[in-house]
């Protein structure tokens, strides 16, 4: 998909069922979309915005076009189609699907254009999904890469499982690897077992393709971690209904766990997070002998804010904090919104900095960017109160940290202060 290839082409004579996709893929996708209700009309539309569109939804019964005589055409210019119909007719059903369409729909109610839309939500969405194609074949590895690429999706292919390893190994952004199981050297359940050593099936989908007829070659490829198997020679409806629960089962996952681990309000670790990871990380820096710093910082007269603004100030203060934070971060460190305006960081070591000098860092950006709202321009300012000093448990370097945040606020607050036993 080029860049500029941003609109949904809609060819549909029916002015009811026109309005309503143009209607919910505007408000709903906020894509834009250009509208036909003929051959004439869509020909000049493309004449005139050549390259703008990456999918087009047709109607294969139009009044200057009663024989999907627009699909060739659309297809010439290279905006890949979802074909619309009223006609259930199997022949017409099978003469479509030899194109390289999306998908094929037949009219029949709502359902259908809630499908249409979430099939083109799918198709900008696949732009950033990465899938491993897995093949010693060159004519197959082909077939399904060009699959895959009319879905948009991000392919890289590679024609052994030595090479995919290394791949999945280097990135770990992959949402599916389709491998074949004929391979020589290393088969595709030999590949599939040495994945799930790194990635569980819920964080990356594997699909086994095989020739058919071949006994249990497809439950040996399940039972060693595959979420599911395609045999060949396959119908390419099939194939597109498999890949995209797979991708679905994944993305779910990822936002069921993005949800149990973030802050709703500032999209920060929250408290359970901190706690489960940091109780890893200090029995890390225990073993290892790694200095580990937990520092608790706190809005000073936050309380004030929403009383002199209201409460949806007083959130987008804290939306604006989080994300100041958010970028002092180093890979290494780990911040979470504790309470309500309260947060935690854990950082191992602090590298060239002082940990002194890395938290006065948090603190000055929170002093030197103001909150600019249409209204009020509203300067925020920190507290912070630190430990480094190892203890037995890392709520007892929280409690430590915690009396720090103390004194900082009693000595004026604004300011960053180091625990000590006094
Ligand atoms: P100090 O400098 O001593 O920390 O004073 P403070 O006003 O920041 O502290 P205090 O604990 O008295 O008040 C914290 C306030 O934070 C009270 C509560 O209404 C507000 N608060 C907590 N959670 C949220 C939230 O999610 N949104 C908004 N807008 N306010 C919140
Ligand atoms: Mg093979
Ligand atoms: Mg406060």
């Amino acid at each position: 998909m080029s860049p500029s290839a941003n609109k949904v082409l809609i060819v549909e004579d029916s002015r009811a069922i026109n309005e309503m996709l143009v209607h919910s893929i505007v408000t709903q996708l906020h894509i834009d979309v250009e509208s036909a209700r003929s051959m004439k009309e869509a020909r000049e539309i493309v004449r005139s915005q050549k390259d703008s569109f990456f999918v087009s939804i047709l109607d294969i019964n139009l009044p200057d076009a009663p024989n999907g005589e627009i699909v060739d055409y659309i297809l010439e210019q290279n905006i890949p189609p979802i074909i619309l119909t009223g006609n259930i007719s199997d022949d017409i059903h099978d003469e479509m699907m030899e194109k390289p369409i999306i998908d094929y729909v037949v009219k029949r109610n709502l359902n259908e254009v809630i499908y249409i839309i979430d099939t083109i939500r799918r198709l900008r969405d696949n732009i950033n999904r990465k899938i491993l194609v897995v093949d010693d074949s060159r004519s197959s590895r082909r077939l399904i890469t060009s699959l895959l690429n009319r879905h948009y999706f991000n392919v890289t292919a590679v024609s052994n499982a030595a090479d995919a390893l290394k791949l999945l190994d280097e990135h770990d952004d992959f949402t599916m690897v389709i491998t074949d199981y004929n391979m020589p050297n290393m088969n595709g359940m030999e590949l599939v077992a040495k994945i799930r050593e790194k990635y569980s099936r819920n964080e990356l989908s594997i699909i086994g393709i095989s020739a058919s007829g071949t006994g249990t070659i497809s439950i040996r490829l399940l039972k060693s971690g595959a979420n599911d198997f395609i045999a060949r020679p396959f119908m390419h409806e099939e194939f597109y209904c498999r890949v995209n629960q797979n991708i679905d089962a994944v993305i779910n996952y990822r936002k069921l766990k993005h949800a149990a681990d973030r802050d709703f309000l500032t999209d920060l670790f929250n408290r359970k997070y901190l706690f489960n990871t940091g109780q890893k990380l200090f029995e890390n820096a225990k073993r290892h002998n790694f200095q580990l710093t937990v520092a608790m910082l706190d809005i000073d007269y936050f309380k004030k804010i929403n009383d002199t603004y209201g409460h949806h100030i007083g959130d987008m203060a804290l939306k604006h904090i989080a994300s100041l934070l958010s970028m002092q971060l180093r890979e290494t460190d780990i911040i979470a919104r504790i309470g309500g305006e309260e947060f935690c960081l854990l950082c191992v070591n602090t590298g060239s900095d002082t940990t002194e000098a890395l938290l006065e860092r948090y603190r000055s950006t929170i002093e030197d960017n103001p909150l600019i709202t249409d209204d009020f321009n509203i300067s925020i300012s920190i507290s912070i109160g630190y430990t480094t000093k190892a203890e037995s448990s890392l709520e007892q370097m929280i409690n430590d940290a915690d009396s720090a945040l103390y004194k900082a606020k009693e000595s004026g607050r604004n300011r960053v202060v180091a625990f000590s036993e006094q």
